[in-house]
């Protein structure tokens, strides 16, 4: 599906980003691709989707070889991947339904496939009935689960997220990676750039880690796995002394050491671990026993019994009741959880007028619902997704970068 090969990438500036990367994600997998910031990993992403060519190397990504790829043929690779960025990149004027649909309806789908394929995604991140919601009336899970919806709206093959929880809680963050999970699970393929440790730890899938533009890990399991044990000190041997080093015999033998006698202490118990007698199992006390449970049955049968009257008492085996707590009938009160009150939704009134306020330029981005919206009536989609730093050359239009698909 992805397949990068002894891959170099220099920018204009002479920054050398990545310095020979070969590594695969094969159809079905989940990957993790961690590293430091100015590691590596936004370059390979933007290799991924086509907004940047490799200087060297070879870049295969669903049958498309990203260094010889024709421009137009940009939108053709496009849709086999759905992008999710951590800025969500929603279109803050237009409902859930709508950011969803726009993305479908790019790529020509009908009104009527629309309308079925939206509530179905929706209802895949857990946000059916959200449809006539504002991104800005949704916290910032739920606008991630949109912009999941969105990404799969065109059945990609491969779903590619740009530290897809950075904008989130923790709990809301496992949420969104456990979706993720479940969106693999049901065979898109996944790659998830992050920097959360503990996520990646608790995910347990392949990790690939990246530093400086190479590749220094590519290991599943941790963020980064515990360095092995260093090898064990060798023993040092200690020579036997040789025979003219030893004692002479006098024909006398040292004195061997004959054990003392333990020192008693007033205590019978001490007395017992100190001694180098076995010690046995003290044998119960039948009748204690049985008299000891009748005066429990018996002050549970009263009227004025109270459990707490055992309280600091001894059993046979010498474990002692803890006192019984009184709780005050206040602070029992007070650890009742407190009713949860959402403010009512109200999903079938129609959709608010929106003042129709530019998307600012900044939120503009190759291949989302905000450059496509922002340009399509401007100019073709293929102009529109035209890579950053590759201008349509003569060579490009005779090579075609498209193996199959
Ligand atoms: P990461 O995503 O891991 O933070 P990047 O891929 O963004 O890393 O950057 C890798 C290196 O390339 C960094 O040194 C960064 O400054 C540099 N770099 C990234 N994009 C550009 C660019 N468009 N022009 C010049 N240098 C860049």
């Amino acid at each position: 599906m992805i397949q990068f090969t002894n891959v170099f990438k220099s920018y204009e500036n002479g920054t050398d980003a990545l310095r020979g990367i070969s590594f695969g994600v094969e159809e079905g997998e989940f990957v993790f691709l961690v590293g430091p910031s100015g590691s590596g990993k936004s370059t390979i992403m933007k290799l991924i989707t086509g907004e940047i060519r490799p200087s060297q190397g070879a870049v295969m990504v669903n049958n498309f070889d990203i260094g010889k790829i024709k421009h137009r043929h940009l939108p053709k690779l496009r849709r086999t991947l759905g992008t999710i960025f951590q800025d969500f990149r929603l279109i803050d004027k237009k409902t859930v339904y709508d950011n969803i649909a726009l993305a479908a309806r790019v790529i020509g789908k009908s009104n009527k496939e629309i309308s079925r394929q939206v509530p179905e995604k929706l209802a895949l991140v857990g946000l059916s009935g959200y449809e006539h919601m504002y991104p800005g009336e949704l916290s910032g899970g739920e606008q991630q689960r949109v912009s999941i919806a969105r990404a799969l709206v065109n059945n990609p093959k491969i779903i590619i997220a740009d530290e897809p929880t950075g904008n989130i809680d923790p709990v809301r963050s496992l949420e969104i990676m456990t979706l993720l999970e479940q969106i693999n699970q049901e065979g898109t393929t996944v790659l998830v750039v992050t920097h959360e440790k503990s996520l990646v730890d608790r995910m347990r899938k392949r990790v690939v880690a990246i530093d400086d533009g190479i590749i220094i890990r590519d290991s599943i399991g941790e963020y980064m796995p515990p360095e092995p044990d260093p090898e064990p000190e060798p023993a040092v041997e200690t020579p036997l002394p040789r025979s003219d080093e030893l004692p002479a015999v006098t024909g006398q033998e040292p004195a061997a050491d004959i054990p003392s006698e333990p020192e008693t202490t007033d205590d019978p118990i001490e007395d017992a671990l100190n001694s180098d007698e076995p010690i046995r199992p003290i044998e119960p006390n039948i009748d204690a026993v049985k008299e000891f449970v009748q005066a429990m049955l018996d002050s549970m049968l009263t009227d004025t019994a109270d459990i707490s009257t055992l309280a600091g008492t001894a059993d046979q085996s010498g474990v002692v009741f803890p006192p019984v707590e009184e709780t005050a009938p206040e602070s029992l009160a007070a650890a009742e959880p407190a009713e949860i009150t959402d403010p009512p939704r109200d999903y079938d009134a129609e959709p608010r007028e929106r003042t129709d306020s530019e998307v600012p330029a900044e939120s503009i981005e190759p291949g989302t619902n905000a450059e496509i919206a922002a340009e399509a009536p401007t100019r073709d989609l293929d102009s529109a997704l035209k890579p950053e730093d590759t201008e349509p050359t003569a060579k490009e239009d005779i090579d075609d970068g498209q193996i199959g698909e």
